[in-house]
């Protein structure tokens, strides 16, 4: 954590609905960094209140959303975007007066609009979504170190009040996140282009090449150590949520994946013609895009991602191995 832990909680209560990865991050490094006095959790399944149970990551499991915010002076709604209006709709009348109320969702104007209408005078609605992940789902997926480094939009609407802003920004970089503060229609526009696009490519590349996988049997498979499997990985991401985030943020995706169109249409027109300088000219500056990346801290500079590599030879190459290696 970046931190050190709070000798006083910020909240008394915090009760977060739904624990998936999300959520259970949450519980977890709330509970590490002393940000909560208690937590109350509840899911929608029997399964996963049992799970939080064995898990140890709340204090407490309410049976329903209703009794979960009883009391809670922070709530935080973690469960997929299309879910979270009506959940609004079930816990504003049991909201307790000047509770903050925030959710997670990776779609911030249709959440924003499904949301606020049910929230009660008294209640401070800011909207927030912490830019961290992984391809993971469920309670057990969770990690107290999620949000380290990561960036928390928050996208509170009009008039919210800056006392319940500057509180839940508090409690995120508490959590070991950045915490910026945009419209939530400049959120959608932003992680349309960041997220949402990468995900629509990889699921279809992946879609793609299964299909190929028909045609050229194992070898999509077995030859996938190089770009595909990180799209793999990106395309093994929950299908309700991505379902979800596409539904929400149509018309923002939809506008970048026309630019995107037109990009990839310039550099098939570049292949088609021989434009050696086009395609040198397109690699250089995303190649730079890269570095700028890693130099903000936002991944690692470690080759191949970082990942480890248990399959290398841990002996020294023999002599003259290492010349034929380089001109692999
Ligand atoms: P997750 O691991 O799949 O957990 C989802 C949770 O929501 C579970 O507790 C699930 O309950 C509950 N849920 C699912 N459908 C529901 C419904 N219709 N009504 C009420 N509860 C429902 O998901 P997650 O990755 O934590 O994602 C949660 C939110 O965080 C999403 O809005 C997503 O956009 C956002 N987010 C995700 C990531 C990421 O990388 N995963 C990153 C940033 C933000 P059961 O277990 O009982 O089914």
């Amino acid at each position: 954590m970046n931190r050190p832990p709070l000798d006083r909680p910020l909240f008394e209560r915090l009760a977060l609905i739904g624990v998936g990865l999300i959520g259970s991050s949450i519980a977890r490094a709330a509970r590490a960094q002393g940000a909560v006095g208690s937590i109350v959790a509840t899911a929608r399944s029997a399964a996963t209140r049992k799970r939080v149970v064995e898990l140890g990551i709340a204090d407490q499991v309410a049976e329903t959303n209703a009794a979960a915010v009883e009391g809670a002076d922070l709530v935080i709604v973690c469960i997929p975007v299309g879910a979270c209006g009506g959940v609004a709709k079930e816990i504003g009348p049991h909201l307790a007066p000047g509770a903050i109320v925030s959710d997670v969702g990776s779609v911030k104007a249709s959440v924003l609009n499904a949301m606020a209408p049910h929230m009660p005078a008294g209640a401070h609605f800011v909207p927030a979504h912490p830019v961290a992940g992984t391809e993971y789902s469920g309670p057990d997926a969770g990690f107290a170190a999620l949000f380290v480094n990561r960036w928390c939009i928050l996208t509170p609407p009009p008039g919210t009040d800056p006392k319940a802003v500057e509180r839940l920004s508090e409690f995120w970089r508490l959590l070991g996140a950045n915490v910026e503060i945009m419209t939530a229609e400049h959120h959608d526009l932003v992680l349309a282009i960041t997220s949402h696009l990468p995900h629509l490519i990889a699921y279809t590349i992946v879609g793609t090449a299964d299909e190929l996988a028909q045609v050229t049997r194992s070898e999509v498979l077995q030859f996938s150590a190089g770009g595909f499997r990180d799209f793999t990985r990106i395309a093994a991401s929950d299908p309700t949520m991505w379902r979800d985030v596409f539904l929400a943020n149509k018309n923002a995706v939809l506008e970048m994946l026309g630019r995107f169109n037109e990009d990839v249409a310039f550099l098939t027109r570049a292949i088609r013609r021989g434009d050696a300088e086009a395609l040198f000219d397109h690699f250089t500056r995303t190649r730079a895009i890269r570095k700028g990346i890693v130099a903000m801290g936002q991944d690692s500079p470690a080759p191949d991602f970082g990942r480890p590599h248990p399959d290398l030879p841990t002996e020294p190459l023999p002599a003259g191995a290492e010349d034929n290696e380089k001109t692999r």
